[in-house]
This record gives structure tokens, sequence and C-alpha cells, in this order.
């Protein structure tokens, strides 16, 4: 969850540069290329950008291919995810232009070779895998058969298929069938355990599940649920038990939709809880919660943070410099690129990422973070307390 954060702002980094022509070069390639190859291609591409017409433009785009190429140069293999390389001249901070490079190696596999040269970066792809960072564990059941799969955001992995033996109901009465009755009623019971331990021993190896979804058509679900068949710590993380009109994968789609609504609820109603406690303790002023960089910051570093509450795409930046025409010094804490009075531009000489940071010493310390979505009422309010708050283990 956290490298995804951190994966995400990288991309919304990028997402705001611009190339001056169509001189911005993006790179994707799959686990398996040969490097060679890629390399032969940028050899092409080069050749090949030697028609474009403007001057700069042209310059740009060969000279970002030769960075590409001297990178690929240092890799002897594509990561077991792919490498995606973006490239290009943009304006710098403060005026001037800079070639950048960016090599990332996506969370998930990526599986399409893509060269592009545009005036932004093409990053589709790449926020795709954002979408896809939550991880539920789900059991489909009835009497039988029985799946365990994975659910990441949308993709879901089949991880075990079971079957019971266990026929339908039997009509006829009489005293053999009732026997014969009581049989099937035992498998049936045989094969819940069954499901149990296997679920439960597959999903206690992948602690970073947030929640278990049970689902299949009939009664069959709530009787596991409700029984003891599964793990007690994975019994209390099923979010959800819903009705499924069949078994296998069309059953998972099903279970799918009808879940996704449920589970981004109570995402939102954790959220809400952790922001009105936060608020509680504000208002009660127990010490037990602070907000803003230097005061977060602080409590960070005490290691006092219990949970870090962060607006999405929040950005704070520490900057250290001098204007370049008056050279009158410039040094705090900002949300945007500060401007010296006079009009002039700033010339950087430290600049540091606060949230970055922020997240760093939460995860060095042990502390959860929840990154608060700006379209929820939670998510405006901490605006307001400057996007960035803290629920604390004792008072500092
Ligand atoms: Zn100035």
């Amino acid at each position: 969850m956290i490298d995804l954060y951190r994966f995400k702002r990288e991309l919304e980094d990028l997402e705001k540069k611009r190339g001056r022509g169509t001189e911005l070069i993006s790179v994707y390639i799959p686990p398996g290329r040969p490097i060679s190859e890629v390399m032969s291609h940028m050899r092409q591409e080069q050749s090949s950008a030697s028609n474009i017409k403007s001057k700069s433009t042209r310059k740009n785009v060969i000279s970002a291919l030769e960075v590409i190429m001297q990178r690929l140069k240092l890799i002897r293999k594509v990561p077991e995810n792919g490498l995606v390389i973006f490239a290009g001249v943009v304006p710098k901070n403060g005026g001037g232009e800079k070639m950048e490079t960016h090599l990332i190696v996506p969370p998930e596999p990526i599986n399409l070779y893509l060269y592009h040269c545009d005036s932004k970066f093409y990053l589709e792809p790449l926020k795709e895998m954002l979408k896809e960072k939550e991880v539920y564990g789900i059991i489909l059941l009835d009497r039988r058969e029985a799946t365990i799969a994975l659910l990441k955001g949308k993709r879901f992995e089949v991880l075990k298929r079971l079957t019971s033996g266990v026929p339908g109901k039997i009509k006829a009465g009489g005293q053999s069938s009732r026997r014969f009755q009581r049989l099937i009623e035992q498998a049936a019971y045989e094969f819940l355990v069954r499901i149990g331990e296997h679920s439960s021993r597959i999903f206690m190896e992948i602690p970073e599940i947030k929640g278990i979804i049970i689902g299949g058509p009939g009664p069959t679900k709530e009787k596991f649920f409700e029984g003891d068949f599964l793990h007690h710590e994975l019994k209390k993380k099923v979010v959800a038990v819903v009705d499924t009109g069949y078994t296998g994968e069309d059953g998972i789609r099903e279970l799918i939709d009808r879940a996704t609504g449920k589970l981004q609820e109570l995402s939102i109603v954790k959220q809400r809880k952790l922001f009105q406690r936060f608020l509680k303790e504000v208002v009660k002023g127990t010490g037990l919660a602070t907000y803003g960089v230097r005061e977060v910051m602080d409590a960070l570093e005490k290691g006092l943070v219990d949970t870090l509450l962060i607006s999405e795409g929040l950005e704070i930046k520490f900057i250290r410099g001098k204007c370049d025409s008056c050279n009158e010094k410039i040094e705090g804490i900002f949300m945007e690129s500060p401007k010296c009075k006079c009009g002039g531009n700033l010339n950087i000489e430290e600049e540091r990422d606060l949230v970055e940071e922020m997240i760093e010493k939460a995860e060095a310390t042990g502390a959860e973070i929840e990154v608060l979505p700006e379209d929820t009422e939670e998510g405006a309010q901490l605006k307001n307390f400057g996007g960035v708050a803290a629920i604390l283990r004792f008072a500092g």
C-alpha cells in the first residue's frame, strides 16, 4: 500500500512534465524482452529522428534516446515486472531546461512493449495499476464445489478449486433414504471442514489481505461463515457474505460486482471514524492528536504517531534558495513553488519532499497511514487542517 502511494506520487510528478515539442519519450519494456532488441530499436528511432523538422525537437529527441541507450547499457536483464523508461528535456524549476530520465520498475508485471514520443509522458498503463491496490480473499461455495480466489483490484486469481462429491438431496422417503440423507449431511459437513482448512492455510500466508468475502448460491455460505470452519483470525476479516447465482468463475465475477460497493463503503467508513476520532481529541485537548506539517513531523520523529492522515495529492516541500535577480534568501515550507517579492525566480539550493519524509518516518515507526480522498467530506475537512494530521499513541 505504501509503496503504491509512493509510486502514485512519482506518477503525479511525471504527469506534470511537458516538453516544448513532441520530444518526451516513454518506453515500456515487458519482462523477458532482450535488452539488445530494445537497444537496436532505440538506434533505429534515433536515426529516424534525424528527419524531425524542428531543430530543437530533433536535438532533444536524439539526446533523450542517447540517454536511454546509456541507461540500457547498464542493465543486463529486464526486471521481473518489466521496466519503464521516461526521458526528455523539461523546463527546470526557476527557469531553463534540463534532461531528465526516470526508470520505473512497476509494482505489477507489464505486458506491453511500447515506444511513445509526445509532448508529455505516456503514463496510462502505470496509472491503471494504481487502481489495483487492495487484496481480498474470496471463498465461493455451495454443497458441491468451492473456489478459493484472490481479488486484486478488479482482477482475480483462482488459487484452489474443491469438489465435494456430495449428491443432491434425495426425494424418495423411507428408512434407508433417511440413513442415506444422514450420510450426505455428514459428507456436506466434511466438505465445509475441508474448505475451511484449505482457505485458512492459503489466506494465513497472505497477511496483506484486507478482508475476506464469502459468497455462493443457497444457504451453505452462511453455514460456513457461522460455523467454526475458518481460522478465527480470518473470520474477523470477513467483510461481506453475498449471494450469487453461480459458483466457479462466473460466480466470482458476480460476487465482485456485488461486493465492490460494500468495500468502498467500508473504507470510507473506516476513514470517517478515524477522522472523527482525530477531531474529538483536538476538541477535547487531550494531546492525542496533532496537525500541520511541523507538528506532525515532530510527533513522527518522537515515534508518537499511531495513525497518519494525509490528503490525497498533498504537496509540501522544504525549499531553500536565493533569488536570481536580487539575491534575497528564501527558505521555508511551501505548498507551491515560491517566488521572490521582486518577482525574480528562485535558484534552488535545497529541496525536500516533506510528504515523502513523513511517510518514511511513519513506516519506520510502525504508524498506520490513511490517505483521504479529496472527494469525501473528511478529505475536504482534513485540508482545513493543512492536509496532514495525526492521532497519537501517547500525548507528546
Ligand atoms: Zn528577488
